[in-house]
C-alpha cells in the first residue's frame, strides 16, 4: 500500500515536473541565474574577492533561528550535518584570505507551514560571502552593487525577455532605504516585513535586529546591549527577503557568552570554538538567495518556477 501511494505520488510529480521543464518561464528564468551569476561574480572579482569551493556536508552548521529539521548521517564513526549555511566556513577561512565568496548549495528541512510563503525551497543556493575587517556598512554598500548590478544587467541585456514575462523592472537608486528593526516594527506591527515590502518600490534595509532574533554570531552593539550590528535586505513589491548578514562576533568570551544565551553548547560548535579561542579578528558579511532573486526580477509568484527541480517544504519532491 505504501510503495503504491508513493509510486503514484512519484508518477504525478514527475508529470507536473515534464510540463515545468518544457516551459517557457523556467528556460527565461535559467537566462536570468545565468547572467546574473556571472555579473555578481565579476563584480565580486573586481574587487579582490576568491571563489572557494562549497562544503555540503559538515560536523557543525549553522544552527539557525527558527526551526528546521536536521538531516544528519554518520561515516567512519562521526555525525554530520548537511549544510544550511557555511558561516563558520567562512568566518575561518576570512581570517587567512581576507575576501572571499561562494555559491553554496543550502539543506533546509523547513516545515510545511513555508509553501505559502512563495520564497522557501528545500534546496537552495546562497551567494555567501565574507570581507575582514569591514563593518556592516561596508557590506551594505557591497550588497547595493550587487543586487543593483544584477538587476541592472537583466534590465540591459534581457529586454525582450523581460516583456514576455510581462516584468517591469525598476533599476535602483543607490544607497538604499534603511529601517532600524524597532522602530519599524512599532509603526507597522508584528508584521512589519510584509508590509514595508508591499509599500516599499526598491529594494530597502532592515538593520539593528534584536538578538532574540538571529543567531550567536551576529555581533552586538557595543552601546546598545541587545541590538545586533545586522542587516537583512528586502525586496519591494511583496516579495519579502533577500539577505541576511551582519559583522560577526570574533571575541571568544563574547561568542561563548552567547551561545549559552541561546541554550546552545559548546560541544554542538566544538572545531569552530576551538579556532576562535586563537583569536578571531573582525568580519562581515552576507548571503543572497540566489532563486529569491530570480523569483524578483523574474516577477513570478512561486519560487519553483525558477528551480527546473524545485523542492517544496511539506510535499514530496523526485
Ligand atoms: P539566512 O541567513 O538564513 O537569512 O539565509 C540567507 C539567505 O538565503 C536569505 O536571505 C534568503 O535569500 C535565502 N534563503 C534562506 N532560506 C531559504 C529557503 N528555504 N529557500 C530559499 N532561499 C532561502
Ligand atoms: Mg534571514
Amino acid at each position: 500500500m505504501m510503495i503504491d501511494n508513493y509510486y503514484i505520488m512519484q508518477e504525478i510529480v514527475t508529470t507536473e515536473l515534464r510540463e515545468h521543464l518544457k516551459g517557457e518561464r523556467l528556460k527565461i528564468a535559467l537566462e536570468v541565474n545565468t547572467l546574473i551569476r556571472r555579473k555578481m561574480s565579476d563584480i565580486l572579482v573586481k574587487h579582490g574577492f576568491l571563489e572557494i569551493p562549497p562544503v555540503i556536508f559538515s560536523s557543525v552548521t549553522d544552527p539557525l533561528n527558527h526551526p528546521v529539521y536536521d538531516p544528519t548521517f554518520e561515516y567512519e564513526g562521526s555525525r554530520y550535518s548537511l549544510t544550511k549555511s557555511m558561516i563558520f566556513h567562512k568566518q575561518m577561512i576570512v581570517q587567512e584570505i581576507p575576501k572571499i565568496y561562494t555559491f553554496s548549495p543550502n539543506v533546509r528541512l523547513e516545515t510545511a507551514d513555508k509553501a505559502k510563503s512563495g520564497r522557501h525551497l528545500l534546496e537552495f543556493t546562497q551567494l555567501d560571502l565574507e570581507m575582514l575587517n569591514a563593518s556592516r556598512e561596508d557590506a551594505m554598500k557591497l550588497g547595493e552593487e550587487l543586487i543593483k548590478g544584477a538587476i541592472e544587467e537583466v534590465v540591459k541585456k534581457l529586454p525582450d525577455k523581460l516583456a514576455i514575462l510581462n516584468r517591469k523592472l525598476r533599476v535602483p537608486e543607490t544607497p538604499f532605504k534603511t529601517y532600524r528593526y524597532t522602530e519599524a516594527k512599532e509603526k507597522y506591527g508584528d508584521d512589519f516585513e510584509q508590509k514595508l515590502s508591499e509599500l516599499e518600490v526598491d529594494p530597502f534595509w532592515i538593520i539593528d535586529i534584536p538578538l532574540k532574533e538571529r543567531e550567536f554570531y551576529d555581533r552586538e552593539k557595543d552601546d546598545e546591549k541587545g541590538i545586533l550590528r545586522d542587516m537583512d535586505l528586502m525586496y519591494p513589491e511583496g516579495f519579502n527577503e533577500a539577505i541576511s548578514g551582519g559583522e560577526r562576533e570574533y571575541e571568544i568570551e563574547r561568542i561563548k557568552e552567547r551561545v549559552l544565551a541561546k541554550g546552545q553548547t559548546f560541544e554542538q560548535f566544538k572545531w569552530f570554538l576551538d579556532y576562535a579561542e586563537e583569536g578571531l579578528q573582525l568580519s562581515s558579511g552576507f548571503g543572497i538567495g540566489i532563486e529569491r532573486l530570480v523569483r524578483y526580477i523574474c516577477g513570478f509568484k512561486r519560487i519553483e518556477d525558477v528551480h527546473p527541480f524545485p523542492k517544496t517544504p511539506g510535499k514530496f519532491s523526485i
